[in-house]
């Protein structure tokens, strides 16, 4: 069973590493296991709607430039779409086209009642001033207003964005419909009716679901030995958290470099270099440097790839040394090196189950907005685990009784639960 996708194809990345490939692999291998009809395995591959805008912008200079904003709604069978906007130089349209596919199987699989979004821009946000981006989101939000609401699609922080986009966003979009809107993004400032726990949260489901994979191999957190590539808002927080519950974090990265102790590093004193050094660990005292391609392959327990896509791929998979793997960032483990490491028997914690800490919180924060009651953060955390682990538990239990890898018992019920849902609903006309 081999899906069919209506979206144009882009050169000149290759056909192995294409994102969008490559998660339509992973739905084809879902729908042959489910035994899904060919028709509903064609409505699952094709996103819904694809939307691309013309941001024009002027630049502190005075020099007009327009960027090419996408957003794409892959699937509202379950709810309203959902999805982070990322912000990042390698963004495409095929790429933004996977990453809305996996929001879909993420909600799907985590249990909460939203469809699959992602929007991005091509841009490096480094490279341009505060006052730039501002105008940037505005205009492209202000593009989209007729494609997004509260109920239809909300978008929210992803890779270059944070809060102060997303406040951004929220207010663009309030102005032009005449009303405040909160509930049109998540991951909003504390101020405007964002969620205690949102900015860890990612970090926080990452550490939660690495804790319960070694509690199911016999061990614990407190003594392994956990790798991080990327010190961002998941990398950095998920280091910070496992530190904190007593595993030995080795080695962490940023796009410049990583350092690596023996010993294990201390955190919160990597964190404060960081913050020091404009965000760089180079030259951090009580380590060694590695290059991020050197920390994939470092002793370690646990790995956890927490940056781009594609980092662990065919060339460098027989080096990785650590048995489990979590997918913080989305798809950083190809389709070959994911063979290959099943085959070897490693666990690989699949991107839809291990970040979907953040969109969890997301729903929280939007629940919490709908209702006009906040919560304290122990009950965000509390309420955010509790899903977490049942999602892991429900994962686990699957790959048992169809005695297959995490990632094709992820799919199935992420996959499963949508088509369902889109059987009863049947088609209109
Ligand atoms: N960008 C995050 C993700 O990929 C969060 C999305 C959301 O909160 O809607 O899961």
């Amino acid at each position: 069973m081999i899906s069919t996708s209506l979206l144009p194809v882009e050169t000149p990345t290759p056909a192995h590493i294409c994102p969008f490939d490559q998660a339509c692999s992973y739905l084809d291998a879902a729908a042959k296991e489910l035994k899904l009809d060919q028709g509903i395995l064609e409505i699952l591959s094709n996103p819904r709607k694809v939307i691309t805008v013309s941001i024009p912008v002027k630049l502190d200079n005075g020099d007009i430039r327009v960027f090419a904003g996408h957003r794409v709604q892959h699937s509202d069978i379950l709810g309203p779409y959902k999805g982070g906007i990322r912000y990042h130089p390698a963004v495409t349209l095929r790429e933004v086209s996977a990453l809305a596919m996996l929001m879909t199987w993420k909600c799907a699989l985590l249990g909460i009642p939203y469809g699959g979004a992602k929007g991005g821009i091509a841009i490096d946000p480094k490279k341009f001033s505060v006052n730039e981006l501002e105008r940037i989101s505005r205009r492209f939000i202000s593009e989209l207003v007729k494609d997004i609401g509260p109920s239809v699609d909300i978008p929210a922080p992803d890779m270059g964005t944070s809060a102060r986009e997303m406040a951004w966003m929220m207010d663009t979009y309030s102005v032009n419909v005449g009303h405040s809107v909160p509930g049109i993004v998540t991951g909003k400032p504390l101020s405007i009716g964002g969620s205690l726990g949102r900015e860890m949260a990612t970090g926080r489901g990452v550490m939660i679901v690495v804790r319960e994979a070694l509690k199911d191999l016999g061990k614990s957190l407190a003594g392994a030995k956990v790798a991080i590539q990327g010190f961002g808002n998941v990398g950095g927080a998920a280091a910070e958290l496992l530190y904190l519950e007593g595993a030995k974090v080795v080695a962490v990265s940023t796009g410049a470099g990583g350092i690596y102790s023996e010993i294990g590093l201390d955190i919160p004193a990597v964190k404060a270099y960081a913050k020091e050094n404009k965000k760089s660990l180079v030259g951090y005292p009580q380590a060694v440097s590695v290059s991020n391609a050197e920390l994939l392959t470092l002793p370690c327990d646990v790995l956890i790839p927490a940056a781009l896509e594609n980092q662990i791929t065919e060339d460098n998979v027989n080096q990785v040394q650590a048995y489990i793997i979590a997918e913080a960032a989305n798809g950083p483990v190809t389709l070959g090196a994911n063979k290959s490491l099943e085959a070897r028997g490693v666990t690989v914690l699949p991107d839809i189950l291990a970040n979907a800490g953040g969109v969890v919180v997301s729903y929280l924060e939007w629940v919490q907005g709908l209702s006009y009651l906040f919560w304290d953060e122990e009950r965000v955390n509390r309420e955010m685990e509790d899903l977490m682990v049942q999602a892991y538990e429900q994962v686990t239990q699957q790959a048992k009784r169809r005695s297959c890898p995490l990632r094709l018992a992820a799919y199935t019920l992420g996959v499963g639960r949508v088509a369902r849902a889109l059987s009863d609903r049947g088609l209109y006309p």
